[in-house]
């Protein structure tokens, strides 16, 4: 299978193309709108939720494509309520799990679960309820079970065979897919469902796929002739920021929040435990209540940070990516993102947190380009784990293949926060494989709101120069060290090393501040040039710049042509300092700095107001 990203499309039946799935003469209509209102206390249907229950109850396999919050699982429990049977629920995180338990108890619905960390005679226990009195609407299970468990296997056997077997649901199911931002090993013997019970209709739901993502769910799960569902990801009340990340990160934050969503409820994203920590304690100083959320703590304090966040005793949670997968609260005014995300879809996820009640809420993103090595690592560092703990069978090829799709989910994210032109939602959207008329923003975007007329500029040359002056530097050099050279630095470091001696050197010395910065990044996001991670001996990060000269071939020969948008000129000295990446650090950049903030405070406030009266 040729796997080139983007490329992969299949073709579907697309339901929501299809009148037949809205109609409400389907014997089972009177009842569905019915149960909504007095069993799940809804006063109508999402868009989509009548066609999904009425596709799924018809006995069709069904692919969902829904954004978080859209309403994914009344179209699974609304029709376990009404038909015979009990519906398997495949779902990747016990506290999600627990989460949609206790809801589904609270409407009265019977519901149970089997996972790892339930005592052992209480598995047995409810494996038994199942055949002997079984009435259980659901039973969720994590995917370890269905790989795991022959038990299990052979309980759903048996009610297979009763025809007691009435839907396999499998909740987020981009985990199937290595190509996805959240990939689940056990995900991917999920195949054997559908092998095992051919007859029983199988409703796939995610808020995350891609073209390629969409293909390895649907083949992986062995969904026959499936019926797709798919609804815009736009979020229309969500405003998308990109904000340079300076050294006084901490302070804008502070200065954002208070600005904007005073004691309101938000989710900070950190990187690492300790960013969570550092960012937390930071917060608290400036008078937020603010606490941490991540992986290293124990269960029971995490539980409570989320409890007490859940009933507003805290408002903010500094936390890693761990913290979200089915958080359902409806009032996040905010999500911030102090360093970079993993990848796109990753990032609209995590934004899709914000704002389900479909007030007006904000998502802001803090970027700083060296943060792209920092998180760069991390993958690297992680994938080098997952390689000596590999399952046996998954070859350390496909695992090298699964380390470059994160590398280029990382690329795309960090051409995503260059790009200070066009707009995000188009941007995010593209993504999706959805197009999006950047005139519907209204204005909503950082992008969108600067307004800014830009000219094309073609800057091969510069892209040139620039590749030959890392492939003449023999010794591993930064990014940064290569435009100091090339824009004609006397520095120490650069005079110690004779760079100054170079042909190159100062050749791009008339160019627009931030030209050669803009235009050296586009040719790492381009994969033309590749930053190296390094580890120093006294453990910091830093990063090596190397040339692909696979990919450099096309500009060296002149048949790659790098155009690329800069704001019009009369606009340029407000859109430099933007562009400007923190690596010169005198204080002459610092001041600027500071005007920049100040405009984009503006900026900020003022989008906030556009989507309030809209
Ligand atoms: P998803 O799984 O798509 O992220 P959920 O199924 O968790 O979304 O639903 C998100 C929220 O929307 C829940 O609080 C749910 O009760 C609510 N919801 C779902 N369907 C409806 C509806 N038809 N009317 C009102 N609220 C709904
Ligand atoms: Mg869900
Ligand atoms: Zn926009």
């Amino acid at each position: 299978r040729d796997y080139t990203r983007k490329n992969i499309d299949i073709t579907y039946t697309d339901g929501s193309g299809d009148k037949k799935w809205s109609s409400r003469d389907f014997s089972w209509t009177k009842e569905l709108e019915v149960h909504n209102k007095k069993v799940f206390g809804n006063r109508s249907f999402r868009p989509n939720q009548r066609e999904i229950i009425n596709a799924t109850m018809s006995r069709r396999d069904v692919f969902v494509l829904m954004p978080t919050g859209g309403g994914k699982s009344l179209t699974y429990q609304l029709p376990a309520f009404i038909e015979e049977g009990i519906t398997l629920v495949v779902c990747p995180l016990v506290s999600l799990i627990q989460d949609q338990i206790m809801h589904l108890l609270q409407a009265n619905i019977p519901a149970t679960y089997l996972s790892a960390n339930l005592e052992w005679t209480e598995q047995q226990r409810i494996l038994r309820d199942l055949l002997s009195t079984c009435n259980y609407k659901l039973l969720y299970v994590t995917p370890e079970k269905i790989a795991k468990s022959d038990a299990l296997l052979r309980q759903l056997e048996i009610l297979y065979s009763r025809g007691h077997l009435s839907r396999i649901v499998i909740d987020e199911a981009h985990c199937v897919s290595q190509w996805g931002h959240d990939f689940r090993p056990d995900y991917q013997n999920l195949g054997l469902l559908k092998q095992k019970f051919p007859e029983t209709p199988v409703l796939a739901l995610t808020a995350t796929a891609t073209a390629s993502v969409k293909e390895d769910v649907v083949q992986a799960l062995g969904l026959a002739n499936c019926i797709v569902f798919r609804q815009s990801f736009n979020r229309s009340n969500l405003r998308y920021i990109v904000m340079p990340k300076t050294k006084k990160c901490f302070e804008d934050i502070d200065c954002f929040i208070r600005k904007n969503h005073h004691k309101e409820c938000g989710i900070i994203y950190c990187l690492s435990r300790m960013d969570c920590e550092k960012v937390a304690e930071q917060l608290r100083e400036y008078g937020h209540q603010a606490s941490h959320y991540h992986g290293s703590m124990e269960p029971f304090d995490r539980a409570e940070v989320q409890r007490l966040w859940s009933k507003d005793k805290i408002n903010i949670i500094c936390a890693t990516v761990a913290f979200g997968m089915g958080i359902n609260k409806p009032d996040v005014r905010f999500v911030i993102h102090h360093s970079l995300p993993k990848s796109i879809e990753g990032y609209h996820q995590e934004c899709g947190r914000a704002g389900r009640d479909g007030q007006p809420s904000s998502c802001v993103l803090y970027y700083n380009y060296s943060d792209y090595i920092r998180v760069k690592h991390m993958i690297t560092q992680g994938s080098a784990e997952q390689v000596t703990s590999r399952p046996p069978g998954r070859s350390v090829s496909k695992h090298e293949q699964a380390l470059q799709t994160h590398k280029e989910n990382l690329l795309c994210m960090v051409s995503y926060c260059e790009n200070d032109v066009d707009c995000r939602r188009f941007l995010q959207l593209i993504h999706f494989g959805e197009t999006f008329d950047p005139s519907h923003c209204a204005k909503t975007c950082d992008n969108c709101l600067k307004g800014l007329r830009w000219i094309e500029k073609d800057v091969t040359d510069i892209a040139r120069q620039l590749v030959e002056l890392v492939s003449s530097i023999r010794q591993a050099c930064s990014s940064s060290h290569i435009l100091e050279v090339y824009r004609g630095s006397m520095n120490q470091n650069v005079k110690k090393s004779n760079h100054d001696a170079l042909p190159l050197h100062g050749a791009g010395k008339n160019l627009a501040k931030g030209e050669a910065a803009r235009v050296l990044r586009h040719l790492v996001t381009e994969g033309i040039l590749t930053e190296d991670v390094k580890k120093s001996d006294y453990g910091s990060v830093s990063s090596v710049l190397k040339v692909n000269h696979t990919k450099a071939g096309g500009l060296r020969s002149g048949n790659h042509i790098i155009v690329l948008k800069f704001p019009t000129p009369e606009q340029a000295p407000k859109m430099g300092k933007l562009d400007e990446p923190s690596i010169s650090q005198t204080n002459k950049t610092v001041h600027q700095q500071s005007e920049v903030d100040e405009n984009f405070s503006t900026l900020l406030f003022e989008t906030l107001k556009i989507l309030r009266t809209q």
